[in-house]
């Protein structure tokens, strides 16, 4: 069977699905981006608007959508790239994931919530319809255990990086479920349409990168402390002093999201023992910072201010 992607629905726009979004625009393929609707703020609480008021002008408002593409390099215009983006809320355009080849979810790291979802998404797809999950680390089988065989045998893991316009790598995940005409379909669509460098990854928590990753930073943060580092001297030390522009410590992290952080630390924190556990055991600075919602670039404030 000859498949083609050419629209994409991406649940979730936060740092990730945003992201990918613009970058599926940069290669000109459309994309729905769906979202819950946010909480009212106090403000709009004050001005008495409802949720039902936020959801109609969510769906209608493109001026997200205009900036997230303004701050894309590549060969369309903004207004090109924004016209490739549209914007809805998951509750009212759900139906809508009929008209897309691929279904990417993007939402917050946690089993539960995404199995809700994917429970509703197996429940409108066209048959066929390959569906990916963004996770950081979470089983991929778990993700999908219980849902139609045809959704099982279109859905594997594809873990962009960030940010997805700049960073190449690819981890693809399939499961054991997954038709392998789905995974050779994918590697190839993601390195020759996506521009991508893929590895293919067992279904293990936290997969390659992040295992590795979330690893060595959080050995990083332990040794910080018990030397009485500051955050300066370790960014100083892992960045672009040493010609790795974009890799300092904390830095890193503010562009990741001090939550998400937690929540792919304690992926492989849930199943280790010992002092592997110890390890992916955050100290408590930053889960204290999370409460606070020191985030970093998505909250203003992480271990840097945003500038
Ligand atoms: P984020 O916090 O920036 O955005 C999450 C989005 O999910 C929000 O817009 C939120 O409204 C939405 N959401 C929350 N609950 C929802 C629900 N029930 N239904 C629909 N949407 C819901 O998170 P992010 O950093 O974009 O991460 C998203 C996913 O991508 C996670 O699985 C994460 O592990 C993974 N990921 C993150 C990074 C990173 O650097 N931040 C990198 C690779 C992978």
């Amino acid at each position: 069977m000859t498949r083609q992607i050419r629209k994409v629905a991406v649940i979730g726009s936060g740092v990730m699905g945003s992201g990918i979004a613009a970058h599926l625009a940069n290669v000109g393929i459309p994309s729905l981006l769906l979202d819950i609707v946010p909480d009212l703020t106090p403000q709009e609480e004050a001005k008495g608007l409802t949720l039902e008021d936020k959801a109609v002008r969510n769906r209608l408002s493109t001026a997200a959508i205009q900036k997230l593409a303004k701050q894309k390099p590549a060969p369309l215009s903004s207004k090109e790239k924004a016209s490739y983006i549209e914007a809805g809320n998951l509750e009212d355009d759900l139906h809508r994931l009929q008209e897309v080849d691929w279904i990417i979810e993007v939402i917050v790291e946690n089993l539960s919530i995404k199995q809700q979802l994917f429970k509703k998404v197996d429940e409108v797809r066209k048959p066929g319809t390959i569906v990916s999950s963004n996770t950081s680390g979470i089983s991929i089988k778990a993700m999908s255990e219980g849902l139609s065989e045809d959704f099982q045998a279109h859905f594997l893991g594809t873990h962009f990086f960030n940010p997805p316009r700049y960073l190449k790598l690819l981890e693809i995940i399939p499961t054991e479920k997954t038709k392998d005409d789905v995974t050779t379909f994918m590697k190839a669509f993601a390195e020759e349409v996506l521009g991508k460098g893929v590895v293919e990854c067992k279904d293990t928590p936290n997969f390659i990168a992040n295992r590795i990753g979330t690893y060595g930073l959080l050995v990083t943060v332990n040794e910080m402390i018990k030397g009485g580092y500051s955050v300066g001297e370790v960014d100083s030390v892992t960045g672009p002093l040493l010609g790795r522009p974009k890799s300092a410590s904390f830095r890193t992290l503010d562009v990741v999201g001090l939550d998400t952080f937690l929540h792919v630390a304690k992926n492989v924190y849930d199943v280790a023992s010992g002092d592997e556990k110890a390890t992916f055991d955050p100290p408590p600075f930053m889960k204290e910072m999370a409460e606070k919602r020191w985030l970093g670039s998505k909250s203003g404030q992480g271990f840097y201010l945003k500038q």
